[in-house]
């Protein structure tokens, strides 16, 4: 009998999974492999929200299996070693798993590629497991890469999508393979009180509640702060218990001014992983570089512990900041508002939030974090590099009666209407009664003109 392996790693789910699809074929068991990488630990990527959400879709990816006849392997290591083990002890002959765009990624494929050949196994990556298009699919002519999202989003539009695939019925696991128990959501310290469900059920209930009742409003809502008017399918897509071309397909088959917005987000998850994959220095080095001189930890220690503690005096920036510690996730435009602030109005070194983003956000993702950051930052690739959010006129748009501030900022839960985005102006019994709320750690005007000089603008 022909045994393959399949590795799972942002890919956690059954359904649309051409990794384990192909490993199927001509009925070969399969030993679906999961393993808890040395590598990623090391890296600090593993905290305790991403784990805690991990742990939730391990085990609904196990459960999934056993209703099909078969069962998770999870293994701890180095992840190639890990691999070539447990294809030595059941004689696999191929390794299948999905294709990825971080350097951590792409070494990974090297060594595995490097290691499992020389023992005379077939490896498979399989694209479009975590994109809806491949990256490099579509270029510009000039480049191995779009810079710019609006002519990508043209030519990522007009890319036939392959048809999504169902779950397989039975998967066939030999059984003398061992596994290390499923980790377990309540063992992990830390984490945020609001955190999401994960797992595939989770995920798929969540899409088809959204497709049926949240898209159609999600062109003029998507901004709302406090509408909870977006999908909040982030961190199923960074899992991989979704699969983007499935999403993008349903998203479509939806029709209106609302799918096709929502799409369009979409499309800029894939803009960013084809920009990643072809410069994964990205990741840590400015894409378009400024001469910044940055403030630091070590020069912006306390107006960066402010910021990181949601005290800036700016309510809206704290909200969004209290509401990343709290759930450990943030609303888009909260992510904008405290991203400008952070490197704009503070002129703090974009990879200072990105990092603090990393550790918190359970959607976390290497490609989507480190460039939204430098987007903002005027660094990546926003046509408009020097722009600054002034974060009370956002505030007065994009939650006008003030109902995000005094979800998240309780101290000001007494001030009425949109007076709670200025607490500096508010008059002295309604000041006093906003308790400890702290004054603003900087005026705007004087943030907006270091950063001026800084950028050589004034
Ligand atoms: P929706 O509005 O429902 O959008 C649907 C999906 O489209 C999202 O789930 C996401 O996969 C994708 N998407 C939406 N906006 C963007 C965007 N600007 N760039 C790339 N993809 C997008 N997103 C992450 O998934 N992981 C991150 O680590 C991350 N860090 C960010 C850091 C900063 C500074 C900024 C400005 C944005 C960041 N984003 C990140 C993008 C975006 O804020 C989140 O994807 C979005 O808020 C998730 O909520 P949602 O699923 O309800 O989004």
């Amino acid at each position: 009998m022909y045994v393959s392996v399949v590795l799972f790693t942002a890919d956690l789910r059954l359904h649309d999974h051409p990794p384990l699809r192909a490993a199927l074929q001509g009925g070969r068991q399969v030993i679906p492999l999961f393993v808890r990488d040395q590598g990623v630990l090391d890296a600090g990527f593993a905290v305790p929200n991403r784990l805690a959400f991990l742990a939730d879709c391990l085990r609904d990816l196990d459960e999934g299996l056993r209703r099909r006849g078969g069962r998770l392997v999870v293994r701890s290591g180095d992840v190639v070693e890990e691999v070539c083990k447990v294809a030595a002890e059941a004689d696999a002959d191929e390794v299948h798993l999905a294709a990825d765009v971080s350097a951590y990624a792409q070494r990974r494929e090297r060594r595995l590629r490097h290691a499992l050949e020389a023992e005379g196994r077939r490896v498979h990556f399989h694209d479009t497991v975590t994109t809806a298009v491949a990256p490099g699919a579509v270029t510009p002519g000039s480049s191995d890469h779009f810079a710019v999202f609006t002519p990508y989003f043209r030519q990522w539009s007009a890319q036939p999508l392959r048809d999504a695939l169902g779950a397989p019925r039975t998967v066939r696991v030999p059984e003398d393979v061992a596994s290390e128990d499923l980790p377990c959501r309540a063992t992990v310290p830390g984490v945020s009180p609001g955190l999401a469900t994960g797992g595939e059920r989770e995920a798929r209930r969540r899409l088809t509640d959204w497709l049926r009742s949240g898209v159609t409003a999600y062109e003029e809502g998507h901004d709302d702060l406090a509408g909870e008017a977006t999908s909040r399918l982030s961190p199923h897509l960074h899992f991989g218990t979704l699969s983007p071309v499935e999403v993008v397909q349903r998203a479509r088959a939806a029709d209106g001014p609302g799918p096709q917005a929502f799409v369009r987000q979409l499309a800029w998850r894939d803009f960013h992983r084809q920009l990643l994959a072809a410069r994964p220095a990205a990741a840590a080095a400015d894409y378009r570089a400024k001469r910044d001189r940055w403030r630091s930890e070590r020069t912006a220690r306390a107006d960066i512990e402010a910021w990181r503690e949601g005290r800036t005096g700016y309510p809206v920036v704290d909200a969004a900041m209290r509401q990343l510690r709290h759930e450990g996730w943030m609303h888009n435009r909260g992510r904008l508002l405290t991203a400008s602030f952070l490197t704009k109005t503070l002129y703090v070194d974009w990879r200072v939030g990105a990092r603090h983003f990393l550790e918190l956000l359970v959607d976390g993702d290497v490609a989507n974090n480190q460039l939204n950051w430098q987007w903002m930052a005027g660094t990546g690739t926003d046509t408009r590099p020097n722009r600054v959010l002034n974060p009370v006129t956002q505030a007065k748009r994009y939650d006008p009666d003030g109902t995000y501030v005094r979800r998240w900022v309780p101290e000001l839960r007494g001030v009425r209407g949109g007076a709670v985005h200025e607490p500096w102006k508010l008059p002295g019994l309604e000041r006093a009664a906003a308790g400890d709320y702290p004054d603003p750690v900087v005026a705007l005007a004087d943030g907006l003109a270091r950063f001026r000089r800084a950028r050589g603008r004034d």
